[in-house]
């Protein structure tokens, strides 16, 4: 046990990380009635939509929580998919309205209300260094020198998952070279609310606006733009008005108002274990891949899930320390199924948008 660790402040689970998995998985402990603590190292929430469609299985899991109702009055269904080809507009496909249109951000503050309730705070300004455990608990040491220390451990901490790392757990795999798209929030004012707008060219480029229900907002993916060198040219609202004239060719619209602006690389690689001892893996830090499916939040939400149950009934009984094995039985071959199907639906997307009247549908089927 570190020196520093203050036992008297120890808690059942320290969830490194307040994403929609360190959310999920502190609400869902705290009903099972354990003590958490959720640290995160941002200074404060973020604003980004990210994640914007919640399948019918994070919904389920919302429920037990008691905060379905929230995501679905807070969210949008039944969104229109409009496509267009090089600037017209060829079909609409409506959608079954299976999934909740929502903010990530939306989903964080839902989440963050909930443990709010329960008495739970997430600590911002909290960055981990260094984790440890023994045979009594695990701990976490902070850039500012402090030691927390728990039952248990869960890195939550997303993709470049400092807990991941210093566990000495690899993460295998591939990440490309090249951007693959800018993404942003941004305004459109004038362009209609109620469709998911898919603009595809026939050089295959391609540019989405996405409506933020309850907001103004619109998530924008977009194929990057290359300068007279061919280099990548870094997101920006001018940028991303050009990109948006040359694919959408609708200049009575200006884009406005950028509060989030970013480039996406293709990232596929998973942890070789989500659990080593008292310290646990789940979301991002255990899994990356395309995000064509929309999975990587919802596969989060249901890491979360599974071992909210399996740190429940260890915390209830320690006697059933064994239940810890299931966790990774369960979500390891989850994770490698996830892999492969989202690089499956990414090569449909690619290959059916090149035909007029095709979007991102082909990979939600
Ligand atoms: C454009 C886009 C669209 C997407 N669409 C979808 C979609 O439709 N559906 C879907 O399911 N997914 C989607 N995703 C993926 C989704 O955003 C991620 O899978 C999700 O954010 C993962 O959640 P997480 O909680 O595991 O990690 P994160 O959201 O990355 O959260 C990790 C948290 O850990 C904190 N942290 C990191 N390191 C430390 C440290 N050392 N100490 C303390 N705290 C730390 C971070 O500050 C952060 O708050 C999309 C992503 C993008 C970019």
């Amino acid at each position: 046990m570190a020196d520093t660790a203050d036992a008297a402040d120890a808690v059942d689970v320290l969830i490194v990380g307040s994403g929609p998995t360190g959310l999920t998985l502190a609400c869902d402990l705290v009903r099972r009635g354990a003590r958490v603590r959720v640290i995160d190292r941002r200074s404060t929430p973020h604003r980004e939509s990210r994640g914007k469609s919640l399948h019918l299985g994070s919904l389920e899991i919302f429920e037990t929580l008691g905060v379905a109702d929230r995501m679905t009055s807070t969210g949008g269904t039944g969104l229109v998919f409009r496509k267009y080809f090089d600037g017209e507009h060829i079909n609409d496909t409506p959608r079954d309205g299976s999934s909740v249109f929502i903010g990530q951000w939306q989903i964080e503050e839902i989440l963050r209300d909930r443990l709010a309730e329960s008495g739970v705070l997430v600590e911002y300004d909290a960055e981990v260094e260094a984790v440890g455990q023994d045979a009594a608990g695990a701990w976490a040491t902070l850039t500012d020198g402090r030691t927390l220390r728990a039952a248990y451990l869960a890195g939550c901490d997303g993709g470049g998952s400092t807990v991941r790392k210093m566990l000495g757990i690899r993460f295998d795999g591939r990440t490309d070279d090249e951007q693959a798209m800018v993404i942003g929030d941004v305004t459109a004012a004038g362009l209609s609310r109620d469709h998911w707008h898919q603009w595809f060219t026939s050089d295959g480029g391609a540019m989405m606006l996405c409506p933020i229900p309850g907001t103004e907002v619109f998530q924008l993916q977009a194929s990057p733009e290359t300068d007279h060198r061919g280099e990548r040219v870094a997101p920006s609202l001018e940028s991303f008005q050009r990109l948006f004239d040359r694919h959408a060719r609708m200049p009575g619209i200006r884009l406005a108002e950028v509060t989030w602006a970013s480039a996406w690389r293709v990232n596929v690689r998973m942890a070789d274990r989500m659990r080593q001892g008292r310290c646990f893996l789940a979301g991002d830090a255990a899994h990356v891949h395309p995000i064509a499916g929309g999975l990587g939040m919802n596969t989060g939400i249901q890491d979360a899930a599974t071992l909210a149950r399996v740190l429940g009934a260890a915390l209830a009984d320690p006697g059933a320390e064994h239940i810890l094995e299931t966790y990774e039985a369960e979500r390891l071959p989850a994770a490698a199924h996830l892999l492969a199907d989202t690089s499956a639906r990414q090569a449909r997307v690619l290959a059916a948008v090149r035909e007029p009247g095709r979007g991102i549908e082909a990979g939600l089927d």
